[in-house]
């Protein structure tokens, strides 16, 4: 049987148009308002163990990443930079911190950007000229990252604590030094633990330059707070169209990072959705085990690349319309699963098919799709809901 997936050819409504920016290439990745939100994650090897880093890169590359930061503390780190460079299938940024004469082995290196710290960098203000001179040579945009941990002394004086105030003058006083050299392949991020000192200072940097921005809450913790502080602070901005390119700082593996970030731009429709999970908190009225019957969905799933909205519903109250609404669904109740493709209902299966025929329907649909040449134009938004 053919499906029809009625899929809308028009791009999914986002919350706000995106501030416009300045555009910059971070090698064969645009960042700016002319290009989609960029996820960055970094690695946590030693970087100048050339093999271990590159095969952490791979894994975030295979889990979506679309630039990687590798940091870059010894020469052992700066003398790897190159062959990194090469190798890694994305962008690869340099994380200085403390010493310029990495700056230029990074640019030299042939990183696709280097991120300086201005309040770790001792008289980094005397070299922006060289920097500026190196980095325009070989095309390499520069981020500044100002960080509430390690604030310029000077701004730390002045406003006590790191202040939003601080954090964006901090940032544009570096960036206004690059500028009186004439260069502006820049973007800024304002790090701050805490999500309303980090929104807050955004909004004003949005406010007072058209350079991109890079989003993040540092230190953000565990991955449950560090999932919810970044969503949330991410969330305000991105709804207001600011931010062009987000790190989910946790303290868990890289590529759980880059799965929050990736989601996050997907619940914003600010990237194509791929496998949704549509499913019920359950409650008394529940007549299957949903959070079971969610999770072996899930699993199933996992690396599907094709966008699908499967729902899973544990009663007959809202799984039926859920299940409808769904490209994929199942109704449960009395012991049995309604399965639904499309609004549809295609079968009625007992409790133990439910998942193998929601993961057969579901490859069924994703052959279709592919097989029509839908996904390689880009359209569809599939959806799976579990009630
Ligand atoms: S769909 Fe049914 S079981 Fe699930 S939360 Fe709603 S009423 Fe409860």
């Amino acid at each position: 049987m053919t499906v029809d997936l009625g899929m809308p050819a028009t791009p999914p409504p986002v919350l706000a148009e995106r501030r416009k920016t300045r555009q910059l290439m971070v090698g064969s990745v645009g960042v700016g308002s002319e290009f989609p939100v960029s996820v960055q994650s970094m690695t946590t090897t030693v970087t100048a163990d050339i093999n271990a880093t590159l095969q952490q890169i791979a894994e975030l590359t295979a889990s979506g990443c679309d630039i990687v930061r590798v940091a870059c503390p010894s020469q052992d780190d700066a003398d790897a930079l190159a062959a990194i460079a090469r190798k890694s299938q994305i962008p690869v940024i340099a994380d200085i911190h403390f010493q310029p004469k990495y700056v230029f082995a990074a640019i030299e290196a042939g990183c696709a950007a280097v991120r300086v710290n201005p309040g770790n960098i001792k008289k980094f203000d005397d070299k922006v000229r060289e920097i500026a001179q190196a980095a325009r040579d070989h095309g390499t945009p520069i981020r500044i990252g100002v960080n509430a941990g390690s604030l310029d002394p000077r701004l730390l004086a002045k406003y006590g604590k790191p202040t939003p105030e601080a954090l964006v003058e901090s940032a544009l006083w570096e960036a206004s030094l690059f500028a009186e050299h004439d260069f502006h392949d820049i973007k800024i991020s304002v790090k701050h633990h805490d999500p309303v000192v980090m929104v807050r200072a955004y909004e004003m940097l949005a406010e007072q330059c058209d350079y991109p921005l890079h989003l993040g809450v540092t230190e953000a913790g565990p991955a449950f707070q560090g999932t919810i502080k970044s969503s949330v602070a991410f969330g305000a901005l991105l709804a207001k169209g600011i931010g062009d390119t987000i790190r989910v700082s946790l303290s868990a593996p890289p590529v759980e990072e880059v799965k929050v970030g990736i989601q996050i731009l997907q619940s914003l429709n600010l990237r194509p959705r791929k496998l949704e999970i549509v499913s019920c908190p359950s409650c008394g009225r529940a007549q299957v085990d949903v959070y079971k019957l969610a999770e072996e969905v899930t699993a199933g799933l996992e690396g599907m690349e094709i966008p699908l909205r499967v729902a899973v519903m544990g009663c007959v109250v809202n799984g039926p319309g859920e299940a409808r609404e769904a490209d994929l669904g199942v109704a449960s109740g009395n012991g049995k699963g309604q399965i639904f493709v499309k609004g549809q209902v295609v079968k009625t299966v007992p409790e133990s098919k439910i998942v193998e025929t929601l993961i057969e329907e579901a490859m069924r649909i994703a052959e279709e799709m592919t097989e029509s040449g839908e996904l390689a134009a880009g359209v569809g938004q599939p959806v799976v809901t579990v009630s």
